[in-house]
């Protein structure tokens, strides 16, 4: 039987596995940390026993690719749609802001643009029109400018800039304005947003991505036979006999597969190469040069709820989105209470995540932390009342990677010059910036990679979102 050997178990990995498993191969997934998920993975939190999110990971309608992942493997109940996004501008309004399911895209986003409170009349007409531009494939002096520098170019008011631009497209792409491509932040805007009615519809997971990845997807490998073996980080993979590929991890040295899929991160796909192969691959030692992009995320326990809000968008402020996990969240009772053993029972928990962290490396975590409380009490009258239990900051240093101009045309495809040597993760070709649906749209394009290469071609990855046709008439490419 065909074997193949997928190293890493983020979502690149596993929606390999996935895509490749019940088609009579046999399929080996190694994966160097004790659980599965990778940078979309949860701790156990050892005070109340439950597994907490590193960073609450979020999916928008047109990630077409994690969807069908999602659906593939069963986990597709496990998320709830907020077709609604509720933003809270600097002086505490709130706007919501739903599509319009009357009026042909990109048009359905107009109302809602129109009754955004943060924003004034002039700030509205400057988006809109740097919004049609977007569409109809803007022309620039440089092939593809920073996004700042365009937005300035389109002469849009700092206030836009600060309250709409900055608010929807940093989360969006992971990294600030002044290194954002022009090109990243129109995939993201137009696929996003102004494609289709269904694009920014926001789905957040009902469970810890722990329980979603490496729980209940590993469960649906295993039952397909495919074998998953964590904490067994391959250390090196070489030429064996024929034209087989050999892995050494520290458990088994010298397995060989008839295809190998490397699924880890940019830094480290090199440095596992045997240097007969690196050599073959000189785009990979210059990969591990992407630049990255920093996420922090605050965790907080509070001992009553502070919003009953499932998410919001905090603009103008340190903080961007806030979250609340409704399986960590005490619904039989408002308020926590203290059991004999003096565990706080019930405690109210949320996220604050900030994407593009760069401004608070070498801050004190306690000023962050206060400056974050500041935020939640200046917008929520109930976080005034509540006392904070615990807290806990998190920072992921390299995120993603930074999707600056000229970046795009560096990542690698996911075929190599070694017939039988695939690459998958975010960072590979794929069009998207750092996203799960990235990541799985890599692993879906190499698992068609082997198919191929096999003499069985069958198309895996899912088509986008059709983008309306008044999208398309004013310039928009499908
Ligand atoms: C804080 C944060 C917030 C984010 N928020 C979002 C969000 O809201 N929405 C979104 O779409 N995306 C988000 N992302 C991005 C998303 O997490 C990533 O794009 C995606 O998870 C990348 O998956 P991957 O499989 O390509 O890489 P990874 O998840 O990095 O997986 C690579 C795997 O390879 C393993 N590995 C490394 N070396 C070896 C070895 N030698 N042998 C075996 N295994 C090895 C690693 O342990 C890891 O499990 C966020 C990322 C972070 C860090």
């Amino acid at each position: 039987m065909t074997n193949v050997a997928i190293i890493g178990g983020g979502l690149a990995g596993l929606s390999a596995a996935a895509a490749l498993a019940g088609r009579g191969l046999e399929i080996e997934l190694f994966e160097a940390k004790r659980r599965l998920g990778g940078r979309a993975g949860s701790y156990l939190d050892r005070e109340s026993g439950e597994l907490v999110d590193h960073c609450q990971h979020v999916a928008m309608g047109c990630c077409t690719n994690y969807l069908d992942f999602c659906r593939r493997t069963g986990i597709a109940d496990l998320f709830e749609r907020h077709d609604t996004l509720h933003f809270f501008g600097p002086d505490g309004r709130r706007s919501d802001f739903r599509p319009s399911r009357w009026l042909p895209p990109p048009f359905h986003l107009l109302p809602s643009l129109v009754r955004i409170k943060h924003l004034t009349l002039s700030d509205k007409l400057a988006i809109a029109r740097a919004m049609l531009r977007l569409i109809c494939r803007p022309t620039t002096k440089r092939s593809d400018p920073i996004m700042i520098d365009w937005l300035h170019h389109q002469r849009q008011p700092r206030q836009a800039i600060e309250r709409f631009w900055q608010v929807v497209l940093v989360s969006a792409l992971g990294e600030s304005l002044d290194r954002a491509s022009l090109s990243s932040a129109r995939k993201v805007f137009l696929d996003g947003f102004l494609a289709h009615v269904d694009a920014c519809h926001v789905l957040v997971p009902k469970v810890s991505l722990g329980e979603l990845y490496d729980v209940r997807v590993a469960k649906w490998l295993c039952e397909r036979g495919v074998s998953i073996h964590l904490e067994s980080p391959t250390r090196t993979i070489a030429t064996g006999s024929g034209a087989r590929l050999v892995l050494n991890t520290p458990r088994s040295s010298g397995a060989e597969f008839d295809h190998v899929i490397l699924a880890v991160p940019w830094r480290k796909a090199v440095e596992l190469l045997h240097p007969a192969l690196g050599e073959q691959l000189p785009q990979l030692a210059a990969a591990a040069d992407f630049p990255s992009a920093p996420i922090t995320s605050v965790h907080f326990w509070f001992d009553r709820p502070i919003t009953e809000l499932p998410h919001a968008v905090l603009v103008g402020r340190l903080s961007q989105w806030i979250f609340r996990r409704a399986d960590l969240q005490s619904v039989s009772s408002p308020q926590s209470v203290q059991s004999p053993t003096g565990r706080i029972e019930n405690p109210s928990y949320y996220q604050v995540v900030i994407s593009a962290s760069h401004d608070l490396a070498g801050r004190p975590r306690d000023g962050v932390r206060d400056e974050v409380l500041a935020d939640l009490r200046a917008v929520f009258p109930a976080a005034r009342e509540a006392s904070l239990l615990r807290w806990q900051l998190i920072t992921e240093p390299e995120a993603v990677f930074s999707c600056r101009p000229g970046l795009d045309e560096q990542r690698p495809a996911q075929t190599t010059p070694i017939p039988n040597l695939f690459l998958a993760g975010d960072w590979t070709r794929t069009g998207w910036p750092a996203t799960m649906e990235g990541a799985v749209r890599s692993g879906y394009l190499a698992a068609q990679a082997v198919l191929d290469r096999m003499g069985r071609p069958e198309k895996l990855v899912v088509a986008d979102l059709s983008r309306g046709s008044m999208v398309r008439l004013l310039g928009a490419e499908q």
